[in-house]
């Protein structure tokens, strides 16, 4: 596998206003963990980076002193919502070293704000931080949207497998932190909602919010080489589930519904993303 390559830039803002939460916040641009999937990579736009995406990542190396400034300059004490990682895992690999995220979460624990904090992960590294994202009250979304880990370790190659991700709503139900599983993306032919949602059951997850895979172009001319290669056993079923998009969704929002009253786990939102072959 290709080594990703570790670009160190400053940055001059680091809370970013958004349109799904209040603000988002990202230590990284580029993500380790390659998903095959992952739609994030139009933030190439914005950098002059020509490699593919996973295989660079921009380290904002001065972003908790931004914050930290951007903080003080803020009136009054709640800042609303505040998403880290909408296009990054902020607990990918390389944070282990770096501790980018940590040194953000500790901003804002000695900041005197408040924000309804949420990241959605990939990574176990999430547990070295569970004592300070109890003090935040920060909420955790576990993303898992491929419950088999030989399927994940195809199409995810660099994220922690399956098995290890769903052990650990354990730890955050201990510790008491707010979570859920984010079912993203569910792919044709290779995500087992039955399969996910026993696992969730078992480790006593208690919310999921569903994700559909977005089959815009540029995602699938990554991912289907890779399943008619790698997974020929999925592929006609992948090929006839993108093929057949609407009635893929509606499929797997009823699945979804009973799965959800099988279980005793409350479905959050159920996202769907436009039909859309031209990007
Ligand atoms: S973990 Fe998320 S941001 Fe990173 S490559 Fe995978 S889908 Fe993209």
């Amino acid at each position: 596998m290709t080594a990703v390559k570790i670009i160190e830039k400053t940055c001059k803002s680091c809370l970013n206003k958004s349109n799904i939460t209040d603000f988002t916040l990202n230590p990284y641009v580029g993500c380790e963990h390659a998903c095959r999937y992952c739609y994030a990579d139009y933030m190439r736009r914005w950098s002059d980076i020509e490699d593919k995406w996973g295989e660079f990542v921009i380290v904002k190396t001065n972003a908790p002193e931004i914050l930290k400034k951007e903080l003080a300059k803020m009136k009054g004490t709640n800042l609303g919502s505040v998403w880290i990682g909408s296009v990054c895992d902020c607990y990918m690999p390389l944070e282990q070293k770096l501790e980018l995220t940590r040194k953000i979460l500790e901003t804002f624990n000695n900041s005197g704000k408040k924000a309804d904090m949420q990241i959605v992960t990939k990574s176990t590294l999430v547990r070295r931080d569970l004592k300070l994202l109890k003090e935040l009250d920060a909420e955790i979304g576990v993303s898992v949207g491929i419950g088999n880990d030989n399927t994940s370790s195809i199409i995810e190659p660099k994220a922690n497998l399956p098995s290890e991700r769903f052990s650990l709503f354990v730890d955050l139900n201990k510790e008491g932190i707010k979570n859920f599983a984010f079912i993203s993306p569910v792919i044709p032919g290779l995500s087992n909602l039955e399969e996910i949602f026993s696992q969730l059951d078992k480790v006593g997850c208690k919310e999921a919010w569903i994700e559909i895979l977005n089959i815009k172009k540029s995602v699938i001319d990554k991912l289907e080489p890779i399943i008619r290669k790698k997974l020929p056993e999925y592929y006609s079923k992948f090929i006839y589930g993108i093929e057949n998009y609407n009635m893929f969704c509606k499929n797997i929002e009823k699945e979804a519904k009973e799965l959800s009253e099988k279980y005793g786990i409350k479905l959050g939102n159920v996202i769907v993303h436009q039909r859309d072959f031209k990007k």
